[in-house]
């Protein structure tokens, strides 16, 4: 049965729940906003429609119980090699210095600073990055100096000179890679040795079974937001194997909100609903050691009305209520199965 907003028990139970919870969101893009048109994400934003970008600020990340969010620094892979790189570091360098300098915020690059950041209920902005060519020419992360970095995908929407993306582009083998490349595969490497977390969204399927056989098997591995393909074919989804594969390195899955992914046009009025779907789906199918939420609030996604910010987490958790989930289990899916891959990486 849906939630009824208007239950105000209903939403005061999950209102509960979100407060002593740590509810992580695994992707949002806020940053992007923030870069290209100066949106303060310390301030509360009422944006008038939920198209695209606006959907995350601090305020509005606090009154819905979201403790903390992996924050993406996507760079634009048609700048030169030489300037990804210096990109990259000046935006690691914003994004540190808004985590730092705004009162509620916390720079948040180790599950010790995650444990402090939720003690003293500061929102942790977890850095990683979306597409790892923003590298250029470099071979690993520390060698750049953004040691900071916590995760990141090996490629984005594009294919590059590491890796084969998922996105169906025309003819992408005939002027890109088909799976990872020699680079690619050397990346898998050095993030392995530098403790940064592989991040499989936006992978091709080949991109994703070479990591799968390259990979560090007993450091977990990610998809931060996706569907399933289990629930819905979708280009942009992980099917049931490739989901067995993060599971069995400890890994977890983040379900992401944009309905087209999830269901067909006539179901896209039930966002809440089609999340719920995807994440019994990970349940059923390896557990709920590896179900997460990633969002891709201001991804340039087109969120349901009732998940169109971080507002909308309340109704979400009053859903898993009512069809009988479990506090533990809620709280896996929130936050504790992101933490346990942090510990696992990134003790502190
Ligand atoms: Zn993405």
């Amino acid at each position: 049965m849906p939630v009824d907003v208007a239950d105000p028990a209903r939403l005061r139970d999950a209102l509960a729940l979100l407060d002593e919870a740590h509810a992580v969101d695994l992707h949002t893009d806020t940053f992007i906003a923030t870069r290209m048109a100066g949106y303060d994400a310390a301030a509360e934003h009422r944006p008038r429609h939920r198209h695209f970008v606006g959907h995350v600020d601090l305020p509005r990340a606090r009154r819905g119980g979201l403790k903390g969010a992996l924050w993406s620094i996507t760079t634009n892979p048609f700048r030169p090699a030489s300037s990804r790189q210096r990109t990259l570091l000046r935006n690691l360098q914003a994004l540190r210095t808004f985590a730092c300098t705004t009162p509620g915020a916390a720079w948040v690059t180790t599950a010790a600073a995650f444990d402090d950041a939720m003690a003293s209920r500061q929102h942790a902005i977890i850095p990683v990055v979306q597409g790892a060519n923003c590298l250029g020419d470099a071979d690993s992360f520390a060698s750049v100096g953004a040691t900071d970095v916590v995760a990141a995908t090996l490629v984005h929407l594009l294919s590059s000179a590491l890796a084969e993306t998922s996105t169906p582009l025309p003819m992408k083998r005939l002027w890109g890679p088909r799976g990872l490349t020699a680079r690619g595969r050397a990346l898998v490497g050095t993030m392995n040795a530098e403790r940064v977390l592989i991040d499989l969204a936006h992978a091709s399927v080949d991109t994703f079974w070479d990591t799968i056989g390259l990979h560090d098997h007993s450091q977990p591995l990610t998809v931060t937001h996706t569907g399933l393909s289990g629930v819905y074919a979708h280009w942009r989804n992980i099917d049931d194997a490739q989901l067995k594969a993060i599971a069995d390195t400890g890994g977890t899955v983040g379900v992401i909100f944009h309905p087209g992914f999830l269901g067909p046009p006539a179901a896209a009025h039930d966002g809440i609903g089609l999340v719920m779907r995807h994440l019994a789906h990970i349940i059923d199918t390896v557990g709920e050691d590896h179900a997460s939420l990633g969002s891709d609030w201001d991804g340039f996604i087109v969120p349901p009305d009732s998940l169109k910010d971080p507002l909308g987490l309340p109704l979400l958790v009053a859903e898993m209520q009512s069809r009988g989930y479990r506090p533990e289990r809620i709280h896996k899916i929130l936050g504790g199965n992101f933490v346990r891959c942090l510990r696992a990486l990134r003790p502190g």
